[in-house]
């Protein structure tokens, strides 16, 4: 069982607080970074949001004009059907609101559980766990949990992280993916974790052995 109070406190630590955001843009924005670069959905938001801030003026406009403003995105038109059918419920059923439950968010067009549990972190501060390419690589990598997709990785990692912490896992893992525990080549060997790590310590054997050989 490895101590993950203590991975969560040392990446704390390094990363500091996540910032709380407001329910309509984290949800929009979330819906844009699917697929796609940070860099890429700061600027497709920021296109966005300079000439669209609320669910009322979003549910009113063409998905031409959308498309045009979150073109650096990527995948223009299927991101902006979804926004725009999103935005006209907001207004239909909840009043121009974005809901807090999970329920209610995945069932809007385009949002699945990990845009659903984000906005229920970031911007209603409720117990939710994110799981998205890092957090799954980086639970897995460590031997946190053994699982072969994030549904699982979820659940998971809900059963072995004590609730009042659950919220602080996504932003943690994604600054700790991004900067050590990359994709490829992750930097085990400045990594705090690498002595409680399934794969760094696999890693270094198999060098260990390779120097052996030669
Ligand atoms: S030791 Fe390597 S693989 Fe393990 S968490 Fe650290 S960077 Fe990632």
């Amino acid at each position: 069982m490895k101590d993950i109070r203590f991975i969560l406190d040392r990446l704390k630590e390094t990363f500091g607080e996540k910032k709380r955001e407001k329910p309509f843009r984290c949800l929009i924005s979330t819906m844009l970074s699917q697929r796609t670069r940070d860099e890429n959905t700061k600027r497709a938001s920021e296109r966005l949001f300079s000439v669209y801030s609320s669910a009322y003026q979003l549910s009113h406009t063409s998905i031409d004009e959308i498309e045009k403003l979150i073109r650096p995105a990527g995948m223009p038109k299927n991101k902006a059907k979804n926004i725009i059918k999103t935005a006209g419920i907001l207004v239909e059923k909840y009043n121009g609101k974005v809901p807090d439950t999970l329920e209610e968010l995945i069932s809007l067009p385009g949002v699945g559980r990990k845009t659903a549990n984000i906005v229920l972190e970031r911007a209603f501060d409720k117990p939710a766990i994110s799981v998205d390419v890092h957090v799954h690589r980086i639970s897995n990598r460590i031997g946190i949990v053994n699982t072969r997709n994030p549904y699982h990785t979820e659940k998971e990692l809900e059963r072995c992280i004590p609730k009042k912490r659950w919220g602080d896992v996504n932003y943690l893992f994604v600054q700790f993916g991004r900067m050590i525990c990359k994709p490829r080549n992750p930097r085990c060997d400045i990594c705090p974790f690498f002595k409680m790590c399934d794969y760094g310590m696999k890693k270094t054997s198999h060098r260990d052995m390779d120097t052996l050989r030669k």
